[in-house]
């Protein structure tokens, strides 16, 4: 398997799911048949992620395709990835935990032989070395597999889970604060308070199609235990009046400026922000840096295309900038991160519709959410 590294190719695979896989999603999105055949689920995720194509975009090309009835499944599945990200804004400082629990605990772990074991794929578990591979080598895995690799971490290898989640991002293609750390923190069991998700021998055999065999796992742990409770912050997703003249930031979460709410407005000229190693708390592998400048490259071809000024600087360049600027609100997250800590205040941020209306219904479980998701498609289709 590989991913395309522009817009085009993101929707020549958005259009292929649609019209050859979609039907038979909801009966197969669980097997993790292997990366040499990934069409039972989209593999739209590193695209997403990165703004290439919207969940809007994604969930009404499937509604020309199929009823809201026969897609009810992929929907609710595109729209977790809202309702993970609106959750962490609504409690940011379980990001900044994360980042601070992870930083003391990865001095402790650095000469630990399990934790080497683990990352280098050479435990003895034959499935969890083969899911390091695949991850190390397409930068992607299958949900499934990423939750059984999750929960064999966390309870078999008896290793933090924050490691763990750190490891994913430093390879995923479509590694993101949000869906990464709570889908982390759900496998623990400190994501709903008290109930973890257990790998068992069975469940891999059966949605890996036997591809494994002889499993032997914990499959009996009690979740992990937090005493920390998040309380929702007070934030008010409002847009600014916009002016004219004035520079737009697009960062790695939002490259398809041209085609978000803001795409008719006359901005001064637009600058995409790199992230590099050397500003992000969690260092990527070579492969995911690479990802990210070829869909950087990609979208300032695109915006040139169309005769927009723009241009593609280091984020540590920002500080130079003294002018007040627009910037397309990059999500709690690496990028929001560094303009914080630099305290970097000449900036007002341009919300997404779908966000600004959807992450009300955040506060609570996914359970509640799900009673919105009619709501929300009806307003955008
Ligand atoms: C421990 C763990 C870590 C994860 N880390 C990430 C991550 O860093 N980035 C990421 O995008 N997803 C993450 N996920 C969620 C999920 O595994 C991927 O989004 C999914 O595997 C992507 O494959 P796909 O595009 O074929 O999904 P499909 O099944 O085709 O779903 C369509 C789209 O819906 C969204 N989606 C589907 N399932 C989920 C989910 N459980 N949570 C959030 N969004 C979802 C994705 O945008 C996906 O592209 C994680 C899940 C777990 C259990």
């Amino acid at each position: 398997m590989s991913f395309k590294v522009s817009r085009a190719g993101a929707i020549e695979e958005l259009n292929q799911f649609i019209e050859n896989n979609l039907l038979e999603y909801s009966k197969l999105r669980n097997f993790d048949f292997g990366p040499q055949k990934r069409n039972n689920t989209s593999c739209l995720s590193p695209y997403v992620t990165h703004g290439l194509v919207s969940e809007i975009e994604i969930i009404n090309k499937s509604l020309k395709k199929f009823s809201f009835v026969k897609n009810e499944k992929f929907i609710q599945e595109v729209l977790w990835r809202v309702y993970w990200k609106g959750w962490l804004e609504l409690r940011p400082n379980v990001w900044t935990d994360y980042l601070r629990e992870l930083k003391n605990i990865k001095e402790n772990f650095k000469n630990n032989k399990d934790y080497l074991n683990a990352i280098g794929g050479k435990t003895n578990i034959e499935c969890f070395n083969e899911w390091v591979k695949e991850l190390k080598k397409f930068n992607y895995l299958h949900n499934h597999t990423r939750m059984w690799f999750a929960s064999i971490w966390i309870f078999t290898l008896n290793l933090p889970w924050q490691l763990g989640a750190e490891f994913f991002m430093k390879y995923l293609f479509d590694g993101d604060a949000a869906s990464n750390t709570l889908g982390w923190r759900w496998v623990a069991g400190i994501q709903t308070l008290g109930k973890n998700y257990l790998a068992t021998e069975w469940n891999i055999k059966k949605f890996t199609n036997n591809r494994f065999q002889n499993i032997k796992i914990n499959e009996e742990a009690a979740p992990k235990i937090t005493e920390k409770k998040y309380s929702i912050i007070e934030k008010i997703f409002t847009n600014p009046d916009l002016l004219k003249d004035k520079t737009l930031l697009v960062f790695d979460n939002n490259l398809s400026m041209e085609l978000t709410d803001f795409k008719n407005y006359d901005f001064k000229k637009i600058l995409i922000i790199s992230n590099t190693n050397e500003t992000r708390q969690i260092q990527l592998s070579e492969n995911t840096m690479n990802f990210k400048a070829l869909l950087i490259n990609d979208q300032l071809k695109r915006l040139k295309e169309k005769s927009i000024i723009a241009e593609v600087i280091n984020i540590s360049h920002l500080k130079n900038i003294k002018e007040p600027v627009y910037a397309l609100y990059p999500t709690v997250g690496e990028n929001l991160d560094y303009l914080q800590l630099n305290q970097l205040k000449n900036i007002d941020y341009l919300y997404r519709e779908i966000d600004q209306f959807s992450w009300q219904f955040c506060n609570k479980g996914f359970f509640n959410f799900k009673n919105h998701i009619p709501k929300i498609v009806t307003r955008f289709n």
